[in-house]
């Protein structure tokens, strides 16, 4: 027996969602959505992020998961084992097996931050953890993720009885799920405003509280180290900046001169910080406050150059609907962005679009460089850190892509 008494799903109690004839097929290639065409009915009560057994057309037992009744991803899976009851004990074993990964990493890489549980991939659909030296940054994205708040949270007060506990809940997705924007201290001690994480021998400030996402981009982490090689003696212009991890990348890395821009002067003052924090040159650093759209046009009409150019910009595509004028954003900053390139520069060019593939990305950066008459070689490709891991049965998992390409 469980010592935990918490128990959120009866074993043979639970409703059915009965999927629709021919719909299993996913389920049993175990990707863990159920659309809402794919659902007949619902057999028995279940509110929202209920437990319910999913079954096909015949009554067949094919996972258990959590219920979404407000969102066109009707249900997210937990379990294909339908001996394993949702509990606190299922989410202690989750923890550990998601731990056992990132231990390794921390150690191999010298890490205090990292992602912790990455959703889906970890078997936690609509669950983000990530950790920051003490504190661990919990966020709720779905119906299912909110009803086990208690069960996680009792399963996270096990496992770490050391770490403070903060929520970032405050994400617009969950208004698909029909839940309200939500933020604040759950256990331990609040965060300070600007908490100072390792990552490849530099330091940087993070705010948990107001800043974006959970705080930092860390998934984002190997390729901030592989621009590091590019930049000796180079003048790099760094897009997107947030609070500078590239900039002070590039400053170790020897650069001559690093222009960060971004719209958020809040992220550009801790990008300041972060400069003068990890002991480097700051005369050697700008900040601009700008949008890189209209930014990048001014410096061609200026005729400014430079040699590296990192492109890092938000999510374009939320649905896809809006592929095709994110493809063509994607395209005009890259294309902008290499018409500033000397010849022999490089681009480091990202997107974290979910929706767009690596061969569309790569597609439309080679058509941006086309248009701005130039040849362009890839030399590297990049995706997310390690602890933002991809599984085999959920390929969405893979968002984060990019391409290192030298610009003759
Ligand atoms: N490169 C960063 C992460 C970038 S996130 C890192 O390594 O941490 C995207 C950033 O783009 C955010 O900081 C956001 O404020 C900024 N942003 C969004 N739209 C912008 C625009 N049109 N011009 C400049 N910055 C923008």
């Amino acid at each position: 027996m469980s010592k935990h008494s918490i128990s959120t799903s009866l074993p043979g109690s639970l409703p059915r969602l009965v999927l629709a004839k021919g719909r299993e097929k996913s389920l049993l290639r175990r990707h863990p959505w159920v659309f809402s065409g794919a659902v007949s009915r619902i057999e028995g009560k279940a509110g929202s992020g209920e437990t319910v057994d999913i079954v096909d057309h015949q009554g067949n037992w094919i996972a258990r998961g959590a219920l979404s009744p407000a969102s066109q991803i009707r249900a997210r899976v937990w379990t294909f084992d339908a001996e394993e009851h949702i509990d606190v004990d299922f989410f202690i074993r989750k923890l550990r097996q998601a731990q056992c990964w990132r231990d390794w990493l921390a150690e191999k890489d010298g890490l205090d931050s990292y992602r912790l549980v990455a959703g889906e991939s970890d078997g936690l659909p609509g669950i983000t953890i990530d950790r920051f030296g003490s504190f661990l940054v919990l966020q709720l994205l779905s119906a299912g993720a909110e009803h086990q708040r208690e069960a996680l949270i009792t399963a996270l007060q096990t496992c770490y009885p050391e770490s403070s506990l903060y929520e970032r809940s405050d994400v617009a997705v969950r208004k698909k799920e029909g839940l309200p924007l939500t933020q604040g201290l759950i256990r331990g001690e609040m965060p300070p405003a600007l908490l100072p994480i390792k990552e490849h021998e530099m330091q940087l400030l993070v705010d948990i509280r107001q800043g974006h996402k959970t705080g930092y981009y860390l998934d984002q982490r190997d390729s901030r180290l592989a621009t590091r090689r590019y930049v000796e003696n180079k003048r790099v212009l760094n897009c997107f900046s947030y609070t500078g991890g590239f900039a002070v990348s590039a400053l170790i890395g020897g650069c001559k001169e690093v222009v960060s821009v971004d719209t958020s002067q809040e992220a550009l003052d801790v990008a300041r910080q972060n400069v003068g924090l990890n002991k480097l040159d700051v005369s050697k650093a700008q900040f601009v406050r700008d949008d890189v759209f209209k930014l990048l046009r001014k410096y061609r009409d200026q005729g400014e150059k430079f040699d590296v150019i990192v492109m890092d910009p938000p999510k374009f595509v939320e649905n896809k609907n809006q592929l095709a004028g994110a493809c063509r954003g994607y395209k005009d900053i890259n294309m902008l962005a290499i018409q500033l390139l000397n010849p022999g520069g490089v681009l480091l060019t990202f997107s974290c679009s979910g929706l767009m593939t690596s061969d569309l990305f790569q597609k439309i950066v080679a058509d941006a460089a086309i248009d701005a008459g130039r040849d362009i070689q890839f030399i590297e490709q990049f995706r997310q850190a390690a602890d933002h891991p991809v599984i085999a049965t959920y390929p969405e998992g893979l968002y984060l892509k990019g391409f290192a390409c030298r610009i003759m």
